[in-house]
């Protein structure tokens, strides 16, 4: 049996936070049951018997968003009923739900627990309030450690927090506070991200008005080579760019990712990537519920991945990963042999410290980590 993730998209927010530009919409309740009847009756539906058909076995849930507990738990709690009689899903698969402070009380967790859920993703991004009002969250650090300890208290054993760095007006040493805060609390799994600020963000139309200068290069560099020291020091392991866990607590739905694994992405905007095809659903939550329940595909695009393409996402991704890429791995699978045909640049590379090669695998050292994106540039 081939092994699959599954992704699946609950594109619903209870207010857009000022940095965001993922696929979210607010929670309209006739919106939200057209949209679940449409994900969970037709494409969840059809998926179950293809998966089934086609040989595989489902190792990962993870079911994302938008924030998936901003909807009534009626909606995740039929979506995992499908999941869990009609999936062919693994004994032990990793099912994960995100989640933000202030959408679940512990009522809610407990029902997302009993429906199957064994890891949850907690949205805290900052234990500091004026960071939080600024990037326009919706709850305060406090309701954060009450969201977390009721999670806890529920009897959920494998937690991840989300926290930004590189905020504008941020210091380093309340970065450093959240970061304490939130190894206070013993997560299984922090994940870190730098704040990034895509077009069509208030975030954006702040910095076009000069109303906000973003964190300097160096400042950012600092405050992540700190952060990478602290979680460190408590004992997570970093084993992806933003990515630390206990040993065993790393994400076994994005390592699949990095990995060139097989995913399987329903609801509006997912991504699937099976037998070397990629395709994309149409963003448009409507539209997509329209589509499916007039019989009619929602993919709005996809392509067949080239050569070049993939090996470049092997690198791509492979070098996110701290293992980094396994030379013979990549020479098995798509005949390039990455060492002689950038045998230069790698020279370079390893004479600047940025990148290693250990028993076959090429990675990045912890100072190319913080100039990954160049390395890569060279490397592909
Ligand atoms: S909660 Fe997440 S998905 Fe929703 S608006 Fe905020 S950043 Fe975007």
């Amino acid at each position: 049996m081939k092994p699959i993730g599954v992704y699946i998209h609950i594109p619903f927010c209870v207010r857009k936070c000022n940095y965001c530009d993922f696929v979210s919409y607010p929670v309209v309740e006739g919106h939200v049951r057209a949209y679940s009847e449409a994900l969970v009756g037709v494409e969840l539906g059809d998926a179950c018997g293809w998966l089934k058909a086609s040989g595989r076995v489902v190792d990962t849930i993870y079911i994302g968003g938008g924030t998936p507990t901003a909807v009534p738990s009626r909606h995740l709690l039929e979506l995992l009923r499908v999941c869990k009689n009609d999936l062919p899903l693994e004994d032990g698969a990793e099912v994960t739900v995100e989640m933000n402070p202030g959408t679940a009380g512990p009522g809610y967790v407990a029902e997302l627990l009993g429906a199957g859920v064994n890891r949850i993703s907690i949205g805290v991004q900052s234990f500091c309030d004026t960071t939080l009002t600024y990037l326009g969250r919706i709850h305060t650090a406090d309701e954060a450690r009450g969201c977390i300890k009721a999670v806890r208290e529920m009897g959920c054993r494998n937690v991840n927090l989300d926290l930004i760095y590189g905020t504008p007006g941020e210091s380093l040493d309340e970065l450093l506070h959240s970061v304490a805060a939130a190894i206070s609390l013993g997560p299984e799994h922090i994940s870190v991200y730098g704040l990034s600020i895509p077009d069509g963000t208030r975030l954006h139309a702040d910095l076009l008005a000069g109303r906000l200068t973003p964190v300097a290069a160096e400042l950012q560099r600092e405050m992540y080579e700190a952060v990478r020291e602290a979680l460190a020091g408590a004992g997570y392991v970093q084993y992806e760019i933003s990515s630390w866990a206990r040993p065993t607590f790393e994400c076994r739905h994005n390592l699949n990712y990095w990995r060139l694994g097989e995913y399987l992405g329903l609801g509006c905007a997912a991504s699937s990537h099976i037998d070397g095809v990629r395709r994309t659903n149409i963003a448009d939550h409507l539209e997509y519920a329209r589509r499916l329940s007039g019989n009619k595909m929602a993919v709005a695009e996809q392509e067949t991945l080239t050569r070049k393409q993939r090996i470049d996402e092997a690198i791509m991704l492979g070098l996110r990963m701290r293992e980094g890429i396994d030379l013979e791995w990549l020479l098995q699978r798509e005949g390039y042999d990455l060492a002689s045909e950038r045998s230069e640049q790698i020279k370079r590379l390893l004479k600047s410290g940025l990148i290693e090669i250990e028993d076959g695998w090429l990675r990045l050292t912890d100072d190319g980590v913080l100039v990954a994106d160049e390395v890569i540039v060279w490397l592909v």
